[in-house]
């Protein structure tokens, strides 16, 4: 385990930020708001159903100043609505953190040939396609702003990873939304990148078959020799969402303790 960062001074403060898909402690989108927080940011939580409203408004109670309201990202009313809301609530918006994915437990084992269509369709629309629908809701609030939108892919984008199938193929067009979009809106001097994490244990991690081998195989091969934590996923958010990476847009760092330099 590492030593957490230091604790960082609050070059947040005053901004704004909306952070998609927090459902409990463990999410990295808890670990990015926490990051975000700390350094000042007012922050609008986002939940997909009822379900998960008491859990979101508890952690949010956390965070000072911020509000909590639905938001399936399958939903374009919803997604309208939203966005409204918080124009309304903060008056702009200086960053977006997009941590949103899901694929049908079945189609994350097995065979990838196995993939039905509604759930290669479903893997898309939610885990892929909704960056560019959010995107386009967030972009009148962040216009004049310099902000800088966040989403979470992982290693399975670019090598094959067993069981992880569909997503893999999911979080390769996220990526590859990231580019366009970086290209579309960077005139207006906002920024969109990725972070690629290594495997963190969370409530979609455990859809995944054998997810407790892919842990112990990083803890064994990668350059740090460890995995890494919803923190240190926090800390690169607030390196992309802050004003020390102001010349990066486009790109997917990765977290992964070195994970993904390995060829063998
Ligand atoms: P998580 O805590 O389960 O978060 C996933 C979130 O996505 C949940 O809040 C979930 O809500 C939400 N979601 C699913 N469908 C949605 C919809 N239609 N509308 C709005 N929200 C929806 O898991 P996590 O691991 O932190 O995942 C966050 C992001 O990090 C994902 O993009 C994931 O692929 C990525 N990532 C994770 C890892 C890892 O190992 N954990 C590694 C690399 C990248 P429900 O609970 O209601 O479905």
């Amino acid at each position: 385990m590492s030593e957490p960062a230091p604790s960082v001074p609050r070059i947040l403060e005053g901004k704004t930020g909306v952070i998609l898909g927090v459902a409990n402690k463990r999410s990295l989108a808890w670990g990015c708001a926490r990051s975000l927080a700390d350094a000042g940011m007012k922050l609008a939580f986002t939940y997909a159903n009822e379900r998960l409203k008491a859990a979101v408004d508890k952690l949010a109670e956390e965070c000072p100043g911020s509000i909590t309201l639905p938001c399936d990202v399958t939903q374009s009313d919803e997604v309208k609505a939203a966005f409204e809301t918080i124009g309304n609530e903060f008056g702009g918006l200086d960053a977006m953190v997009h941590a949103i994915a899901f694929a049908r437990r079945e189609e994350l084992q097995g065979n990838f040939f196995d993939t039905s269509k509604e759930g290669y369709m479903l893997a898309h629309e939610v885990s892929a396609y909704s960056l560019t629908a959010v995107t386009r809701a967030a972009l009148p609030l962040m216009e004049g702003r310099e902000g800088s939108i966040v989403t979470l892919s992982y290693l399975g984008a670019d090598r094959v990873v067993p069981n992880y199938n569909v997503m893999g193929i999911a979080k390769a067009a996220l990526e590859a939304s990231v580019r366009y979009l970086a290209a579309d809106v960077g005139p207006r001097s906002i920024r969109v990148n990725a972070i690629s994490a290594g495997p963190i244990r969370t409530l979609s991690a455990s859809g995944v078959k054998d997810f407790g081998t892919m842990l112990d195989r990083i803890a064994e091969k990668a350059p740090l020799r460890r995995n890494v934590t919803a923190e240190e996923v926090g800390d690169t958010c607030l390196f992309l969402v802050g004003p020390h990476s102001r010349g990066i847009t486009g790109t997917t760092i990765f977290v992964d303790a070195g994970y993904h330099v390995m060829g063998l």
